[in-house]
């Protein structure tokens, strides 16, 4: 099985309604965003997929999420927009960009500082 991963990362900010504490207040991350792809072959050109077409598709999924406040999109008015939800998101639409290109989105973690990260596994 091979894998790939690729970095990106954007700015926003959010509140987390429901966890009391620092994160309750209105406050902004740079999220680094790691993606990796996973398939047990190559293409004839001897990758799992082209790193410039994965970062393409990484770059249109992020773009709306890229300075905004993230509560108010309106796929976080029902949803806490965690970086548990965030990496989610991500998934969810990422998986959607890639389909008709070789191999299978693994997963999506979103790193919200040095020491802190959420994953997402997709099924
Ligand atoms: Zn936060």
């Amino acid at each position: 099985m091979y894998e790939i991963t690729v970095h990106s990362h954007f700015s926003g900010a959010h509140r987390l309604r429901y966890l009391h504490g620092k994160c309750e207040e209105l406050h902004g991350h740079n999220w680094k965003v790691e993606v990796s792809v996973v398939s047990n072959r190559l293409t004839k050109e001897g990758v799992v997929i082209d790193f410039g077409i994965l970062k393409q598709k990484v770059e249109k999924v992020l773009k709306p999420l890229d300075h905004t406040y993230l509560n108010d999109l309106p796929y976080f008015s029902g949803i806490e927009p965690s970086s548990e939800n965030i990496a989610k998101y991500i998934f969810d639409r990422l998986k959607g960009e890639l389909k008709g290109h070789q191999g299978t989105l693994k997963n999506v973690t979103a790193w919200e500082s040095e020491t802190s990260s959420a994953t997402y596994f997709g099924r």
